[in-house]
């Protein structure tokens, strides 16, 4: 990790970028996929978050496994809502509330991750993630992989472009893998999430690690004491503001 880090100058951050798998849900989606392969999969997908191998590596051996069905991949969508972390839509409604912007970056598959974000509040055109292809049977045919997500050292480029508007002094990141580690130099605040996987590689890095399963736990690291009397003052908030008070990192 060679290159510097933007100086941490605290909150209000303008823009607030997520990562999905194991930080706004509690599964990794490729490992849903994977039935009776799961412990191939979780181990190659283990091996790329803790950064032992470059995420291009395992990412289409992966799929190739798979091969993911439109159908398959629509109950992953299903999976991550029903699996999210507990205030990730109150915490996204917070932050909009206060006319921040939202966005989700993943090296998940798209089709399953856009209507999750949606669910959960975020505008689709601030969701990014890998897109996959079927055939008119709904057969998996393919993932684009020239995304910059499916491999190592793409996701700084992703979250750098999402951030632009809010640079410089007002952006923030919060994931739990490498590839978030990664992409911490393109934001004034990186926010290790633990709640779900603690990497060591990444929360030994981070000077904001999150260790409770709930991300109402973000709300005293993403937004100021005026914002959050604010947030309080709308009336609109407050199973988010009271959890953040008896969930403290
Ligand atoms: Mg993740």
């Amino acid at each position: 990790m060679t290159a510097e880090r933007p100086a941490d100058t605290g909150p209000p951050f303008a823009c607030v970028v997520f990562d999905c798998d194991s930080t706004l849900s509690t599964i990794e989606g490729i490992d849903e996929l994977a039935g009776d392969r799961a412990e191939e999969i979780a181990a190659l997908t283990a091996r790329a978050m803790a950064g032992e191998v470059a995420l291009e590596e395992v990412y289409g051996a992966r799929l190739a496994l798979l091969r993911p069905s439109r159908d398959a991949v629509a109950r992953v969508a299903e999976l991550y809502l029903a699996r999210a972390l507990p205030h990730a839509a109150e915490l996204v409604a917070a932050l909009r509330a206060l006319d921040k912007r939202v966005a989700v970056v993943s090296g998940g598959l798209r089709e399953a991750v856009l209507p999750f974000a949606r669910a959960i509040g975020v505008d689709a055109d601030l969701v990014r993630a890998v897109p996959v292809r079927f055939d008119e049977a709904g057969a998996y045919a393919g993932f684009d992989d020239a995304s910059p997500l499916a491999r190592s050292g793409g996701k700084p480029a992703v979250v750098a472009d999402l951030v632009a508007p809010c640079r410089p002094g007002r952006a923030a990141l919060v994931g739990d893998g490498v590839t978030d580690l990664e992409a911490a130099r393109e934001v004034e605040r990186f926010v290790a999430f633990a709640g779900v996987a603690d990497r060591p590689a990444v929360t030994g890095a981070s000077h904001h690690v999150v260790r409770r399963a709930d991300l109402a736990a973000l709300v005293p690291i993403l937004f100021t004491a005026e914002e959050r009397a604010a947030l309080a003052a709308s009336g609109a908030h407050d199973a988010l503001l009271a959890a953040a008070e008896g969930a403290r990192p």
